[in-house]
């Protein structure tokens, strides 16, 4: 069984935290992005152990809920568990949304989250009516593992002013042992703790999602409980080559400013928008119609009329005044081998990320004759002076054709010739490891591009991490 733990989510949709460590105004973005990342995974179990909002007095706590509960609504193939905490709604209110969540089983296991009240001062106190509800529960469903998950911490004690323990936790603690309690999951205390044992029953201690790294965990639990402890902040200092903007006509939502923040937030050094050139010159209509393609003066013209978006693009980019970020584009060729940029521009942008993504039908009429042509953009790219060959055989992915690895060696030479770098790139798309083996061999640089062209793909390395260590890089 696998088990998805997070805890103290902190979401405020709108306002600041009073504790600013708390990063509470993406406390759902938190969430949304842990799953994504496990939506391969087969996780069977997910535990979110209280305090989903920062401040229960907030006139907009009950919306904050419709949206988190929208997010794990999404994964009914899984087993879900929330309880209340100390930030959260009252138990009574809480239950409204996420009563749903309180109780499960999963094979051999019983889950039980446990609603416990709260006191002026954040004194939490255990209510008589659950212990009776878990004990009829665990009656109804006898020889079951016990798993129980409640805010505040059992055990072990923490020694402090604040009450991070229930009342009467002994007794609590007790009370588990005579229940045959296996695991018990608390969060609350924002550090967390290691998972340890007093009387054969686990304790485990979330640490919160909402403060930095933003640590997460995986547990297996087979004969023994196995611990992968994972977090959203990158530990490597990341530069991202490849990001759209609110200019692209295919970006979902993000914006120059946003990806900044995210940028600071998860741990990326710098990042380099790179908007679609083609996009910037031509109308959404003349884009998607491959204007740029076939009738390449089409650029020119539109500057004349000056409906080009160039100049907008680079005043908005300035106006940011930020030195995490740096200005480019992604280029393609059109017809002729040129780029899809005005000569007298390039000097405006740091980077150029060259791309295939377009080769009109008559240039695949055999895989031979696409394989040469694109092999041909490739040469006319680099020899345009591209930084960058970004997603290098995507095209061929995006076509459902399997990636032809005799072409590897060919554009491996390409790119050594030209000195451009090979570009990771997972948006919507698995790069090929044999490829980028072979740019290593040959010292040919390597760089990420998230081509983020949505907020949740900001700063998301952790597949381009674990590819270079398949790399051994
Ligand atoms: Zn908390
Ligand atoms: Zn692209
Ligand atoms: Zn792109």
């Amino acid at each position: 069984m696998k088990l998805l733990l997070l805890s103290d989510l902190h979401f405020k949709s709108r306002g600041i935290s009073s504790i600013p460590e708390r990063n509470s105004e993406f406390g759902l973005e938190f969430l949304k992005r842990v799953i994504r990342r496990i939506k391969d995974e087969k996780i069977d179990v997910i535990v979110i152990s209280g305090d989903l909002i920062d401040d229960n007095k907030n006139i907009y706590a009950e919306e904050d809920y419709i949206e988190i509960k929208k997010v794990v609504q999404n994964l009914n193939d899984k087993k879900i568990l929330i309880c209340p905490g100390n930030h959260d709604l009252r138990s009574d209110k809480f239950k409204n949304f996420f009563g749903e969540y309180k109780f499960a089983i999963f094979e051999d296991f019983l889950f039980y989250v446990f609603y416990d009240d709260y006191f002026e001062g954040d004194i939490c106190k255990r209510n008589y009516e659950e212990i009776e509800n878990f004990k009829k529960i665990i009656i109804e469903n006898p020889e079951k593992k016990i798993i129980v998950i409640q805010h505040n911490l059992v055990y072990p004690k923490i020694e402090s002013d604040y009450p991070f323990n229930i009342l009467e936790s002994e007794k609590i603690h007790n009370f588990y042992k005579e229940n045959n309690v296996f695991l018990s999951i608390s969060g609350h205390y924002h550090k967390g703790l290691d998972l340890v044992s007093k009387d054969n029953i686990y304790y485990f201690t979330i640490p919160s999602i909402c403060e930095e790294p933003f640590k997460y965990f995986i547990f297996e639990i087979g004969s023994e409980i196995k611990i992968n402890d994972r977090k959203l902040k990158n530990s490597a200092e990341i530069i991202d080559y490849h990001c759209h903007t609110e200019f692209g006509y295919c970006a979902e939502d993000v914006n120059m400013e946003k990806v900044i923040k995210r940028c600071k937030i998860f741990g990326v050094k710098k990042v380099y928008f790179t908007e679609h050139a083609g996009q910037l010159y031509l109308s959404p209509d003349d884009y998607w119609n491959y204007k740029f393609f076939n009738y390449p003066e089409i650029l020119r013209k539109q500057r004349e009329n000056k409906k080009d978006r160039i100049k907008e693009y680079i005043e908005k980019f300035k106006s940011l005044n930020s030195d995490m970020a740096g200005l480019g584009l992604e280029v393609e060729v059109d017809k002729n081998g040129n780029l899809t940029l005005i000569e007298e521009d390039r000097n405006f942008f740091e980077i150029l990320v060259g791309s295939v993504h377009y080769l009109p039908d008559e240039w695949c009429s055999s895989k031979k004759e696409m394989e040469k042509y694109f092999l041909w953009s490739v040469e006319k790219l680099v020899e345009n002076k591209i930084d960058i060959l970004a997603h290098p055989f995507r095209f061929f992915f995006r076509k459902n054709i399997e990636t032809p690895k005799t072409l590897y060696k060919e554009v491996v030479k390409i790119l050594k010739e030209g000195n451009v770098k090979a570009e990771i790139n997972f948006h919507h798309y698995y790069p090929e490891i044999d490829f980028f083996k072979m740019c290593v061999e040959e010292n040919i640089e390597i760089c990420f591009g998230s081509d983020s062209h949505n907020l949740l793909e900001v700063g998301e390395f952790s597949e381009y991490i674990e590819f270079l260590k398949e790399l051994n890089l």
